[in-house]
Formats: structure tokens, C-alpha cells, sequence
């Protein structure tokens, strides 16, 4: 299952920033309101990030009656590095307080808790889709996008909003396919705009280079190259984001607890 989500994370390439801090906090993992669900719902095989294998539904070994990780400050250490780089974007709270109004896994009935587990991947997937398109709705140089932005962002909160049952009817792949379609409109426009900005900057420097003027010792050179640097590092850090993304998918997130 971890194989097959990092199969769907490959449809959204983007070169888009996210940020964890600057997400609204409803979209950053809480595990203080959360049940455990990543530590109970999905699987993950002894690997490099894992010390061990363990079956979707399956509670973790290391996950303690008070749902908090009974190795949190040695996870890395005891083999759990994918533990720390996991991130739920919220999911696991929402599920935890508002699907299931409070009632965690181990009141519920063996049928209503099997529903629980497989209907959280399906519920991190839309959060971690509202927290790209927030992401698209802060970047100016996407407003030819953000209307279509905006509408998706709606529908996927009110997917968010689903019953159990009806998260696991849903058609996830076909949504997420619409949301990177735009994603990918949204990072297009960013880049030519950083394009465009550095195409300009650049011919501004070769104007004063052979005006002969002091270009590139002024005041508005000087400026005009940190712009450029900001545009050319914000690139940059897209880029690694999308890295970081890719292999916080095939682990799990630093617990907070
Ligand atoms: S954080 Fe990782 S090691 Fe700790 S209980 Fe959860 S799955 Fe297990």
C-alpha cells in the first residue's frame, strides 16, 4: 500500500513550495487529537525507514495504550526513520474528532474500526490535496488558476466531509487526477513568471553594460540581483520540497508526542 500511494504521488509532480509552517494549522498534523490512525492504518515493510514489517489495520508494536509512541525520542535511532518524516497534513486529527466525533478505534467494533483504517489513507490523500491547493491559492503569479483552484479546494472539503462509507466509495484517483491537471497549470504559471522576472532583470543588466554606466555597482543592480537569487532560490526549494515530498510518502511523520 505504501507502494502503491508513492504510485499516485508520482501523478502530482509539481514545482510547487510546501511549507508545513505557513500551512493553516488545521492542516498540520496534530497527533495530541489524533488516535494513532497512521500508526495503526497503514502498512509499511522493514526497510531502511522501517524496523520492521507491519499489515494495514495492524497496530504498531511500538504505539502505547495512550496512543503515543513508546519510542518517539529514539525513533530514528531505533530504525523508524520514516516515522519522523510522515506527514498526515491533518488528516488523522479531523478523522479522529470530527468523522468519528472522539470515539477512537479500540471503542469501536472490530468492523467499525477495519472501516476506520481504510477509510484514513483515503482521507490523508484529500488533506494533503487541500494543503496543494492552498498552496496555489498563495502564489500570485497562479491567479489565472486560482478560480478553478478555489471550486476544487470546496470540493474537497466537502469530500472531507463524508461519512465512512462514503470515503471509501469515492472515486479518490479520479479527484486527485483533477487537482494535479491544475497543480501542474499552477506550477507552469510560476515558472514562466520567474522566467519572465529574471529574462527581464537580465536584459536590464546587459543595458547598463553597454551604456557603460555603473550597472551592477547601483543601488537598483544590486537589488535587481537579489530578486533574481530569491527567484532562482525559490526554484530551488521547490524542487527540494517535491524531494522532500516524495520521501515523506514512503514514511511517516515526526510524532509529536
Ligand atoms: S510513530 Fe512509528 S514507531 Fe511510533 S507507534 Fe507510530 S508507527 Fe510505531
Amino acid at each position: 500500500m505504501v507502494q502503491s500511494r508513492a504510485g499516485m504521488e508520482k501523478e502530482i509532480v509539481v514545482m510547487l513550495p510546501i511549507n508545513q509552517e505557513e500551512r493553516p494549522s488545521r492542516l498540520q498534523g496534530d497527533c495530541e487529537r489524533c488516535f494513532g490512525l497512521c500508526c495503526v492504518s497503514l502498512p509499511f515493510a522493514k526497510s531502511v525507514d522501517f524496523a520492521m514489517d507491519k499489515d494495514a489495520g495492524q497496530p504498531c508494536a511500538n504505539l502505547r495504550p495512550d496512543f503515543r509512541c513508546g519510542i518517539h525520542t529514539e525513533l530514528r535511532d531505533r530504525g523508524f526513520r520514516g516515522c519522523t518524516v510522515y506527514d498526515c497534513f491533518g488528516a488523522g486529527q479531523y478523522m479522529s474528532q470530527v468523522t468519528y466525533g472522539g470515539r477512537d478505534w479500540r471503542q469501536a467494533s472490530t468492523e467499525n474500526a477495519a472501516e476506520m483504517f481504510q477509510a484514513f489513507p483515503v482521507m490523508h490523500q484529500l488533506f494533503e490535496l487541500l494543503a496543494y491547493l492552498q498552496e496555489v491559492l498563495a502564489l500570485p503569479e497562479a491567479g489565472p488558476v486560482h478560480g478553478a483552484a478555489r471550486s476544487l479546494l470546496e470540493e474537497t472539503e466537502r469530500l472531507t466531509r463524508l461519512a465512512p462509507e462514503g470515503l471509501l466509495r469515492l472515486d479518490i484517483a479520479t479527484h486527485r487526477g483533477a487537482v494535479g491537471t491544475l497543480l501542474l497549470q499552477a506550477s507552469e504559471l510560476s515558472r514562466a513568471e520567474a522566467g519572465r522576472r529574471f529574462d527581464a532583470e537580465a536584459r536590464e543588466v546587459a543595458r547598463g553594460a553597454s551604456s557603460g554606466s555603473a550597472g551592477g555597482r547601483d543601488g537598483r543592480s544590486s537589488s535587481g540581483a537579489g530578486d533574481r537569487s530569491a527567484a532562482g532560490a525559490g526554484s530551488e526549494s521547490a524542487g527540494s520540497s517535491m524531494s522532500g515530498r516524495g520521501n515523506s510518502s514512503d514514511g511517516r511523520r515526526q510524532r509529536c508526542r
